[in-house]
Protein backbone atom coordinates (compact mmCIF):
# COMPACT_ATOMS: atom_id res chain seq x y z
CA UNK A 1 0.00 0.00 0.00
CA UNK A 2 1.16 3.22 -1.22
CA UNK A 3 0.65 6.00 2.11
CA UNK A 4 1.15 9.56 1.20
CA UNK A 5 1.17 12.67 3.62
CA UNK A 6 1.31 16.28 2.46
CA UNK A 7 2.08 18.41 5.44
CA UNK A 8 2.87 22.02 6.71
CA UNK A 9 0.19 23.03 4.27
CA UNK A 10 -0.43 27.13 4.88
CA UNK A 11 -3.86 26.91 3.72
CA UNK A 12 -5.89 24.32 2.31
CA UNK A 13 -9.15 24.98 0.11
CA UNK A 14 -11.32 21.63 0.97
CA UNK A 15 -14.39 22.75 -1.30
CA UNK A 16 -16.26 20.43 1.01
CA UNK A 17 -19.78 21.15 1.37
CA UNK A 18 -19.28 23.84 4.08
CA UNK A 19 -16.04 25.47 1.83
CA UNK A 20 -13.68 25.00 4.74
CA UNK A 21 -10.72 26.15 4.76
CA UNK A 22 -7.93 24.96 6.95
CA UNK A 23 -4.43 26.35 8.11
CA UNK A 24 -1.37 24.54 9.13
CA UNK A 25 -3.17 21.51 7.51
CA UNK A 26 -2.07 18.37 6.64
CA UNK A 27 -3.96 15.21 4.62
CA UNK A 28 -3.15 11.37 3.69
CA UNK A 29 -3.84 9.53 1.21
CA UNK A 30 -3.90 6.22 0.34
CA UNK A 31 -3.21 4.28 -2.79
CA UNK A 32 -4.33 7.85 -4.36
CA UNK A 33 -7.36 8.28 -2.69
CA UNK A 34 -7.83 11.04 0.18
CA UNK A 35 -8.24 9.04 3.86
CA UNK A 36 -8.17 12.01 5.80
CA UNK A 37 -6.88 15.41 6.57
CA UNK A 38 -6.80 17.54 9.98
CA UNK A 39 -4.76 21.01 11.56
CA UNK A 40 -1.88 20.60 13.54
CA UNK A 41 0.72 17.61 13.71
CA UNK A 42 -0.73 14.50 11.68
CA UNK A 43 -1.01 11.17 12.45
CA UNK A 44 1.84 9.09 13.23
CA UNK A 45 2.39 6.39 10.26
CA UNK A 46 5.21 4.85 8.34
CA UNK A 47 4.55 6.64 5.05
CA UNK A 48 5.68 5.99 1.79
CA UNK A 49 6.15 9.59 0.59
CA UNK A 50 5.70 13.04 2.72
CA UNK A 51 5.84 16.35 0.98
CA UNK A 52 6.24 19.39 2.72
CA UNK A 53 3.96 22.66 1.30
CA UNK A 54 4.81 24.98 3.91
CA UNK A 55 3.86 28.72 2.51
CA UNK A 56 1.65 27.02 0.24
CA UNK A 57 -1.86 26.86 -0.86
CA UNK A 58 -3.34 23.75 -1.61
CA UNK A 59 -6.29 23.54 -3.77
CA UNK A 60 -8.38 20.30 -5.85
CA UNK A 61 -7.29 20.02 -9.04
CA UNK A 62 -8.84 22.00 -11.32
CA UNK A 63 -11.18 20.22 -13.85
CA UNK A 64 -11.06 21.76 -18.05
CA UNK A 65 -14.65 20.97 -19.06
CA UNK A 66 -13.61 22.43 -22.93
CA UNK A 67 -10.77 22.16 -24.96
CA UNK A 68 -9.39 21.51 -28.41
CA UNK A 69 -5.92 20.40 -27.81
CA UNK A 70 -5.04 20.01 -31.59
CA UNK A 71 -5.50 23.30 -31.79
CA UNK A 72 -1.77 23.91 -29.90
CA UNK A 73 -0.73 24.25 -33.60
CA UNK A 74 -1.81 27.14 -34.39
CA UNK A 75 -1.71 29.98 -31.52
CA UNK A 76 -2.37 33.65 -32.82
CA UNK A 77 -3.54 33.25 -35.68
CA UNK A 78 -5.99 35.30 -37.63
CA UNK A 79 -6.19 37.46 -34.60
CA UNK A 80 -9.06 40.06 -35.10
CA UNK A 81 -11.48 37.36 -36.99
CA UNK A 82 -14.78 36.26 -35.06
CA UNK A 83 -15.64 33.21 -35.24
CA UNK A 84 -17.22 31.80 -38.55
CA UNK A 85 -14.12 33.96 -40.28
CA UNK A 86 -11.79 32.27 -38.25
CA UNK A 87 -12.75 28.79 -38.46
CA UNK A 88 -13.19 29.59 -42.22
CA UNK A 89 -9.30 30.48 -42.02
CA UNK A 90 -8.25 27.53 -40.19
CA UNK A 91 -9.83 24.73 -41.35
CA UNK A 92 -7.65 24.17 -44.48
CA UNK A 93 -4.55 24.89 -42.17
CA UNK A 94 -5.58 21.96 -39.84
CA UNK A 95 -6.09 19.93 -42.51
CA UNK A 96 -2.87 19.83 -43.86
CA UNK A 97 -1.71 18.93 -39.83
CA UNK A 98 0.17 15.65 -39.32
CA UNK A 99 -0.32 12.45 -37.08
CA UNK A 100 2.83 13.68 -35.05
CA UNK A 101 1.74 17.25 -34.84
CA UNK A 102 -1.68 15.70 -33.31
CA UNK A 103 0.61 14.14 -30.95
CA UNK A 104 2.71 16.85 -29.74
CA UNK A 105 -0.06 19.56 -29.74
CA UNK A 106 -2.28 17.01 -27.17
CA UNK A 107 1.22 16.63 -25.00
CA UNK A 108 2.04 20.63 -24.94
CA UNK A 109 -1.37 21.20 -23.97
CA UNK A 110 -1.83 19.15 -21.41
CA UNK A 111 1.47 19.75 -20.02
CA UNK A 112 0.13 23.16 -19.45
CA UNK A 113 -2.59 22.46 -18.04
CA UNK A 114 -1.00 20.31 -15.36
CA UNK A 115 1.62 22.87 -15.11
CA UNK A 116 -1.38 25.59 -14.21
CA UNK A 117 -3.10 23.61 -11.59
CA UNK A 118 -5.04 20.82 -13.91
CA UNK A 119 -5.42 17.57 -12.99
CA UNK A 120 -8.53 16.45 -15.23
CA UNK A 121 -8.83 17.90 -18.84
CA UNK A 122 -11.84 17.14 -21.54
CA UNK A 123 -10.77 17.02 -25.19
CA UNK A 124 -13.29 17.78 -28.24
CA UNK A 125 -11.23 16.02 -31.31
CA UNK A 126 -13.75 17.15 -33.70
CA UNK A 127 -11.11 17.16 -37.09
CA UNK A 128 -10.00 14.04 -38.95
CA UNK A 129 -8.25 15.12 -41.86
CA UNK A 130 -8.30 12.31 -44.81
CA UNK A 131 -4.33 12.35 -44.84
CA UNK A 132 -4.27 11.55 -41.10
CA UNK A 133 -4.67 8.97 -39.14
CA UNK A 134 -8.51 8.17 -38.72
CA UNK A 135 -7.35 6.80 -34.99
CA UNK A 136 -6.35 10.62 -33.88
CA UNK A 137 -8.62 9.79 -30.38
CA UNK A 138 -6.33 7.05 -29.79
CA UNK A 139 -3.25 9.62 -29.93
CA UNK A 140 -4.45 12.24 -27.57
CA UNK A 141 -5.10 8.96 -24.98
CA UNK A 142 -1.51 8.51 -25.70
CA UNK A 143 -0.63 11.93 -24.55
CA UNK A 144 -2.61 12.00 -21.68
CA UNK A 145 -0.76 8.93 -20.76
CA UNK A 146 2.48 10.36 -21.47
CA UNK A 147 1.64 13.34 -19.35
CA UNK A 148 -0.16 11.58 -16.34
CA UNK A 149 -3.34 13.72 -16.95
CA UNK A 150 -7.08 12.81 -15.99
CA UNK A 151 -8.58 12.58 -19.44
CA UNK A 152 -12.16 12.64 -20.77
CA UNK A 153 -11.76 12.09 -24.56
CA UNK A 154 -14.80 13.47 -26.00
CA UNK A 155 -15.00 11.99 -30.28
CA UNK A 156 -16.37 14.80 -32.15
CA UNK A 157 -17.46 14.96 -35.59
CA UNK A 158 -18.16 16.98 -38.56
CA UNK A 159 -20.45 15.50 -41.38
CA UNK A 160 -21.98 18.25 -43.22
CA UNK A 161 -19.15 20.11 -44.87
CA UNK A 162 -19.62 23.33 -47.32
CA UNK A 163 -21.06 21.47 -50.48
CA UNK A 164 -24.15 20.04 -47.90
CA UNK A 165 -24.89 23.66 -46.88
CA UNK A 166 -22.32 23.37 -43.64
CA UNK A 167 -18.86 25.34 -43.08
CA UNK A 168 -16.10 23.10 -42.49
CA UNK A 169 -14.55 22.07 -46.37
CA UNK A 170 -14.76 18.20 -47.50
CA UNK A 171 -11.31 17.54 -46.27
CA UNK A 172 -11.84 17.47 -42.85
CA UNK A 173 -15.36 16.05 -42.50
CA UNK A 174 -16.22 12.16 -42.35
CA UNK A 175 -19.40 10.33 -42.88
CA UNK A 176 -22.05 9.08 -40.69
CA UNK A 177 -21.50 5.55 -40.35
CA UNK A 178 -17.66 6.15 -39.94
CA UNK A 179 -18.04 8.52 -37.00
CA UNK A 180 -20.55 5.87 -35.40
CA UNK A 181 -18.29 2.84 -36.22
CA UNK A 182 -15.26 4.74 -34.55
CA UNK A 183 -17.24 6.36 -32.01
CA UNK A 184 -18.48 2.69 -30.81
CA UNK A 185 -14.98 1.16 -30.76
CA UNK A 186 -13.64 4.02 -28.67
CA UNK A 187 -16.39 3.38 -26.27
CA UNK A 188 -15.20 0.08 -26.01
CA UNK A 189 -11.70 0.21 -26.07
CA UNK A 190 -11.25 2.65 -23.51
CA UNK A 191 -14.93 4.22 -21.55
CA UNK A 192 -13.81 3.02 -17.88
CA UNK A 193 -16.80 4.05 -15.80
CA UNK A 194 -15.02 2.63 -12.58
CA UNK A 195 -14.36 5.59 -9.30
CA UNK A 196 -10.93 6.84 -10.16
CA UNK A 197 -10.78 6.36 -14.12
CA UNK A 198 -7.94 7.79 -15.71
CA UNK A 199 -9.68 7.68 -18.82
CA UNK A 200 -13.29 8.28 -20.27
CA UNK A 201 -15.07 9.06 -23.16
CA UNK A 202 -17.70 11.06 -24.30
CA UNK A 203 -18.97 11.73 -27.57
CA UNK A 204 -19.38 15.07 -29.11
CA UNK A 205 -20.65 16.10 -32.72
CA UNK A 206 -19.02 19.84 -33.24
CA UNK A 207 -21.63 22.34 -33.67
CA UNK A 208 -25.23 22.71 -35.91
CA UNK A 209 -23.50 24.38 -38.39
CA UNK A 210 -20.92 21.32 -38.87
CA UNK A 211 -23.26 17.85 -38.42
CA UNK A 212 -26.93 16.81 -39.08
CA UNK A 213 -29.67 16.51 -37.10
CA UNK A 214 -29.74 12.81 -37.49
CA UNK A 215 -26.13 12.63 -36.87
CA UNK A 216 -26.28 14.05 -33.58
CA UNK A 217 -29.71 11.60 -32.73
CA UNK A 218 -27.44 8.52 -33.91
CA UNK A 219 -24.58 9.84 -31.54
CA UNK A 220 -27.10 10.30 -28.28
CA UNK A 221 -28.53 6.92 -28.40
CA UNK A 222 -24.97 5.64 -28.90
CA UNK A 223 -23.80 7.38 -25.79
CA UNK A 224 -26.40 6.59 -23.90
CA UNK A 225 -25.74 2.70 -24.78
CA UNK A 226 -23.00 3.24 -23.22
CA UNK A 227 -23.56 5.05 -19.88
CA UNK A 228 -21.12 7.97 -21.70
CA UNK A 229 -22.05 11.77 -21.62
CA UNK A 230 -22.47 13.71 -24.51
CA UNK A 231 -21.05 17.11 -25.61
CA UNK A 232 -20.96 19.76 -28.28
CA UNK A 233 -20.96 23.83 -28.76
CA UNK A 234 -24.01 25.70 -28.49
CA UNK A 235 -25.18 29.10 -28.00
CA UNK A 236 -21.63 30.58 -28.60
CA UNK A 237 -22.40 33.76 -31.85
CA UNK A 238 -25.20 35.11 -33.02
CA UNK A 239 -24.31 33.89 -36.78
CA UNK A 240 -24.99 30.00 -34.98
CA UNK A 241 -28.33 31.95 -34.32
CA UNK A 242 -28.74 33.20 -37.63
CA UNK A 243 -27.63 29.93 -39.84
CA UNK A 244 -29.89 27.92 -37.45
CA UNK A 245 -33.17 29.95 -38.49
CA UNK A 246 -32.07 29.55 -42.15
CA UNK A 247 -31.21 25.65 -42.73
CA UNK A 248 -33.42 24.36 -39.27
CA UNK A 249 -35.96 27.17 -38.97
CA UNK A 250 -35.12 26.84 -35.57
CA UNK A 251 -33.11 28.60 -32.86
CA UNK A 252 -30.17 26.25 -31.45
CA UNK A 253 -31.95 24.78 -28.20
CA UNK A 254 -34.73 24.05 -29.79
CA UNK A 255 -32.76 22.00 -32.51
CA UNK A 256 -31.47 20.56 -28.98
CA UNK A 257 -34.13 19.53 -27.82
CA UNK A 258 -35.88 18.02 -31.14
CA UNK A 259 -32.33 15.56 -31.62
CA UNK A 260 -33.03 14.46 -27.74
CA UNK A 261 -30.18 16.15 -26.48
CA UNK A 262 -31.55 18.30 -23.57
CA UNK A 263 -30.80 16.07 -20.70
CA UNK A 264 -28.73 15.86 -17.75
CA UNK A 265 -25.93 14.10 -19.38
CA UNK A 266 -24.87 16.76 -21.81
CA UNK A 267 -22.78 19.52 -22.06
CA UNK A 268 -22.44 22.25 -23.58
CA UNK A 269 -19.49 24.60 -24.85
CA UNK A 270 -20.43 28.55 -24.51
CA UNK A 271 -23.63 29.28 -24.23
CA UNK A 272 -23.65 32.80 -24.43
CA UNK A 273 -26.74 33.56 -26.87
CA UNK A 274 -29.72 32.15 -24.40
CA UNK A 275 -33.12 33.83 -24.03
CA UNK A 276 -34.43 33.46 -20.51
CA UNK A 277 -36.99 30.55 -21.86
CA UNK A 278 -33.99 28.59 -22.86
CA UNK A 279 -32.09 29.48 -19.85
CA UNK A 280 -34.95 28.17 -17.85
CA UNK A 281 -35.59 24.91 -19.69
CA UNK A 282 -31.76 24.13 -19.78
CA UNK A 283 -31.67 24.49 -16.07
CA UNK A 284 -34.50 22.55 -15.87
CA UNK A 285 -32.79 19.75 -17.95
CA UNK A 286 -30.03 19.81 -15.64
CA UNK A 287 -27.74 20.45 -19.07
CA UNK A 288 -24.67 21.96 -17.92
CA UNK A 289 -22.27 24.32 -19.80
CA UNK A 290 -18.99 24.84 -20.07
CA UNK A 291 -17.70 28.39 -19.57
CA UNK A 292 -14.78 29.44 -21.66
CA UNK A 293 -14.46 33.56 -20.77
CA UNK A 294 -10.70 34.35 -22.82
CA UNK A 295 -11.96 32.73 -25.81
CA UNK A 296 -15.29 34.62 -25.88
CA UNK A 297 -13.99 37.64 -25.43
CA UNK A 298 -11.00 36.96 -28.16
CA UNK A 299 -13.52 35.68 -30.84
CA UNK A 300 -15.63 38.94 -29.26
CA UNK A 301 -18.75 36.48 -29.22
CA UNK A 302 -20.84 37.49 -26.37
CA UNK A 303 -20.76 36.57 -22.40
CA UNK A 304 -22.54 33.63 -20.98
CA UNK A 305 -25.00 34.18 -18.63
CA UNK A 306 -23.05 32.18 -15.74
CA UNK A 307 -25.13 33.69 -12.70
CA UNK A 308 -28.48 33.12 -13.99
CA UNK A 309 -27.99 29.35 -16.03
CA UNK A 310 -26.50 28.31 -12.34
CA UNK A 311 -29.64 29.79 -10.96
CA UNK A 312 -31.72 27.72 -13.27
CA UNK A 313 -30.40 24.35 -11.91
CA UNK A 314 -27.40 24.33 -14.65
CA UNK A 315 -23.60 23.23 -13.79
CA UNK A 316 -21.44 25.70 -15.00
CA UNK A 317 -17.57 24.74 -15.39
CA UNK A 318 -14.43 26.68 -17.00
CA UNK A 319 -13.11 25.25 -20.11
CA UNK A 320 -9.97 26.94 -21.45
CA UNK A 321 -11.39 26.27 -24.86
CA UNK A 322 -8.65 27.22 -27.95
CA UNK A 323 -5.83 26.77 -27.88
CA UNK A 324 -6.26 28.75 -30.94
CA UNK A 325 -8.61 30.82 -29.58
CA UNK A 326 -7.19 31.65 -25.85
CA UNK A 327 -4.13 31.67 -27.11
CA UNK A 328 -2.69 29.35 -23.92
CA UNK A 329 -4.05 26.60 -22.18
CA UNK A 330 -3.46 28.36 -18.89
CA UNK A 331 -6.29 26.97 -16.24
CA UNK A 332 -5.30 29.51 -13.67
CA UNK A 333 -5.53 32.35 -15.99
CA UNK A 334 -8.89 31.38 -17.00
CA UNK A 335 -10.28 31.50 -13.52
CA UNK A 336 -8.81 35.12 -13.34
CA UNK A 337 -10.65 36.08 -16.61
CA UNK A 338 -13.94 34.23 -15.13
CA UNK A 339 -13.60 36.27 -12.51
CA UNK A 340 -12.30 39.45 -13.93
CA UNK A 341 -15.37 39.50 -17.18
CA UNK A 342 -17.89 38.85 -14.12
CA UNK A 343 -17.18 42.14 -12.77
CA UNK A 344 -17.14 44.32 -15.49
CA UNK A 345 -20.88 42.79 -16.28
CA UNK A 346 -22.31 42.91 -12.83
CA UNK A 347 -19.91 44.74 -10.66
CA UNK A 348 -17.25 43.98 -8.19
CA UNK A 349 -19.95 41.49 -6.27
CA UNK A 350 -21.10 40.07 -9.05
CA UNK A 351 -18.61 37.34 -9.10
CA UNK A 352 -16.53 35.68 -5.56
CA UNK A 353 -13.30 33.95 -6.02
CA UNK A 354 -15.11 30.68 -4.33
CA UNK A 355 -17.98 31.04 -6.51
CA UNK A 356 -15.39 30.37 -9.57
CA UNK A 357 -13.29 28.01 -7.71
CA UNK A 358 -16.69 26.08 -7.62
CA UNK A 359 -16.98 26.40 -11.12
CA UNK A 360 -13.46 25.09 -11.35
CA UNK A 361 -13.52 22.21 -9.33
CA UNK A 362 -17.09 21.00 -8.09
CA UNK A 363 -19.22 22.12 -11.02
CA UNK A 364 -16.41 20.49 -13.57
CA UNK A 365 -17.04 17.23 -11.67
CA UNK A 366 -20.67 17.50 -12.03
CA UNK A 367 -20.32 18.44 -15.66
CA UNK A 368 -18.49 15.18 -15.87
CA UNK A 369 -20.90 13.55 -13.85
CA UNK A 370 -17.80 12.36 -11.12
CA UNK A 371 -18.29 12.00 -7.66
CA UNK A 372 -14.89 11.28 -6.78
CA UNK A 373 -12.74 14.36 -8.10
CA UNK A 374 -13.40 18.83 -7.30
CA UNK A 375 -12.79 18.53 -3.79
CA UNK A 376 -10.34 17.56 -0.66
CA UNK A 377 -12.50 15.32 1.43
CA UNK A 378 -11.92 11.15 2.78
CA UNK A 379 -12.79 9.42 -0.41
CA UNK A 380 -11.99 11.48 -3.02
CA UNK A 381 -9.25 11.02 -5.56
CA UNK A 382 -6.05 12.80 -3.91
CA UNK A 383 -5.63 15.50 -7.17
CA UNK A 384 -4.51 18.34 -5.93
CA UNK A 385 -2.60 21.33 -7.03
CA UNK A 386 -0.25 23.08 -4.82
CA UNK A 387 1.00 27.17 -5.19
CA UNK A 388 3.91 28.31 -3.66
CA UNK A 389 2.88 32.06 -2.59
CA UNK A 390 6.21 32.47 -1.09
CA UNK A 391 7.26 34.38 -4.23
CA UNK A 392 7.56 38.11 -4.86
CA UNK A 393 4.45 38.17 -6.93
CA UNK A 394 2.60 37.27 -3.66
CA UNK A 395 4.44 39.41 -1.19
CA UNK A 396 2.52 40.79 1.27
CA UNK A 397 -0.87 39.58 0.40
CA UNK A 398 -3.88 39.51 3.03
CA UNK A 399 -5.89 36.56 1.22
CA UNK A 400 -3.83 33.60 -0.11
CA UNK A 401 -6.18 31.99 -1.45
CA UNK A 402 -8.07 35.56 -3.36
CA UNK A 403 -4.77 35.96 -4.16
CA UNK A 404 -4.46 33.04 -6.46
CA UNK A 405 -6.95 34.39 -8.93
CA UNK A 406 -6.29 38.33 -8.11
CA UNK A 407 -2.19 38.80 -8.35
CA UNK A 408 -0.04 37.07 -11.44
CA UNK A 409 -1.41 33.55 -12.60
CA UNK A 410 1.74 31.67 -11.71
CA UNK A 411 2.12 28.44 -12.36
CA UNK A 412 1.57 25.33 -9.45
CA UNK A 413 4.23 24.37 -7.80
CA UNK A 414 2.86 20.50 -8.18
CA UNK A 415 -0.08 18.91 -8.59
CA UNK A 416 -0.68 15.47 -7.82
CA UNK A 417 -3.00 12.88 -9.78
CA UNK A 418 -4.50 10.02 -8.16
CA UNK A 419 -1.79 10.83 -5.79
CA UNK A 420 0.79 10.66 -8.08
CA UNK A 421 3.15 13.97 -8.16
CA UNK A 422 3.71 14.55 -11.56
CA UNK A 423 4.70 18.02 -12.06
CA UNK A 424 6.91 19.99 -10.20
CA UNK A 425 8.22 23.23 -11.31
ZN1 LIG B 1 -14.55 24.98 -28.71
Amino acid sequence: MSTILVNNIDTLVTMNSTREILNDAWLVAENGVIVSSGTGTPPENNYSETHDASGCVVTPGFINTHHHLFQTNTRAKFVDSELFEWLVGLYPIWAELKDNQFLRGAVVGMSELLRSGCTTTTDHHYLFPQDASPELIDITIEAAKQTGIRFHATRGSMSRSKKDGGLPPDSVVQDHDTILKDSQRLLEKYHDTAPGAMTRIALAPCSPFSVTPELMRDTAELAREHGALLHTHLGETVDEDNYCMDIYQCRPVDLLEQTGWLANDVWLAHGIHFTDDEVAKLGKAGVAVSHCPTSNMRLGSGICRVRDLRTAGSPVSLGVDGSASNDSSHMLSELRQALLLHRVLGGAKAMSVMEVLEMATLDGAKTLNRDDIGSIEPGKQCDLAVWDLTAPEFEKVHDPVAALLLCRSVDAREVFVGGKKICNN
